[in-house]
């Protein structure tokens, strides 16, 4: 007989940010009328790697850093459910750094939404790349450099309303086909690394800046830099590429393949799955 666990109630600390995330994507699958039967949430590695236990959904927690071509798989084999990866700073920015680099350029549709906290919490606070002081990783940045990203924006829980908004929209954006949504949450961890009351003198919302335009990378990207040597933080919607249509699965991960005859086998393989 198979025994399955699922907690009742987060296992998280009293305080701790991802509560917030979890309210927000609970309240936009509920918005968006998305049942449980068709979403599947992939977790990485880490205290934010419970999420997935907590909503109803279908769920798989993924190797450490693994998630993203986890997630690019289940995608592949069934574009009709809405798949949302997720995971912390650590698990994605740092071991799970490649696959966030190759999921940017192939552009799949489907969410990542990475809580950073700027801490490995789950084994007692070690610092992770997004708190190295000067030389600290900002994966908004990498996104913008890389010119196949579709989706980038940047919430903070702190800021619910925003978070929920922005989570409908990057959700929204990889249900309609339009490519890979990537949506950072800054999401304090109470007990190793409380940066409640700094990210809100930090954060600068560009979605109340007129001089900030969304559908201009090169601009965003300018903006974005200026501002982190301000020592500000930017949230908001920070770009999403105004020329993306609704693409009905195309396959951009299918360039990869070579050579081309191995694409007949791919999809023999992957049909076989899917029947
Ligand atoms: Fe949240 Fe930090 Fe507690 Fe982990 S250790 S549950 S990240 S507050
Ligand atoms: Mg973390």
């Amino acid at each position: 007989m198979t025994i399955t666990y699922r907690p009742a109630e987060p296992i998280w600390c009293a305080g701790c940010g991802h509560f917030g995330v979890e309210a927000a994507l609970a309240g936009t699958l509920a918005d968006l009328g998305i049942s449980k039967e068709e979403t599947l949430i992939l977790a990485g590695i880490g205290c934010s790697g419970t999420i997935q236990n907590n909503l109803g959904t279908y769920g798989y927690h993924a190797l450490h850093g693994r998630v993203l071509p986890t997630a690019t798989g289940a995608w592949e084999a069934n574009p009709e459910l809405t798949v949302i990866a997720a995971g912390g700073d650590g698990d994605g920015y740092a071991i799970g750094m490649g696959h966030l680099i190759h999921t940017f350029r192939r552009n799949p549709s489907f969410t990542y939404i990475v809580m950073n906290n700027g801490v490995y919490g789950l084994t007692k606070g070690q610092n992770s790349p997004t708190r190295q002081g000067a030389a600290s990783l900002d994966a908004i940045h990498l996104g913008l450099s890389v010119l196949e990203t579709t989706f980038i924006a940047r919430a903070f829980t702190r800021a619910p309303e925003q978070l929920r908004n922005l989570m409908a929209a990057a959700v929204s954006h990889a249900r309609d086909g339009r490519g890979f949504a990537f949506l950072e949450v800054l999401s304090p961890c109470v007990t190793y690394n409380d940066t409640y009351s700094l990210w809100v003198t930090e954060c600068l919302d560009l979605d109340t800046d007129n001089e900030h335009d969304p559908t201009d990378r090169t601009a965003a990207f300018g903006r974005v830099v200026a501002l982190q040597a301000q020592g500000r933080t930017p949230i908001g919607l920070i770009y999403r590429d105004p020329t993306t249509e609704p693409a009905s699965f195309a396959n951009p991960a299918m360039s990869d393949i070579e050579p081309t005859s191995h694409i007949e086998s791919y999809m023999y393989i992957r049909n076989r799955y899917r029947t």
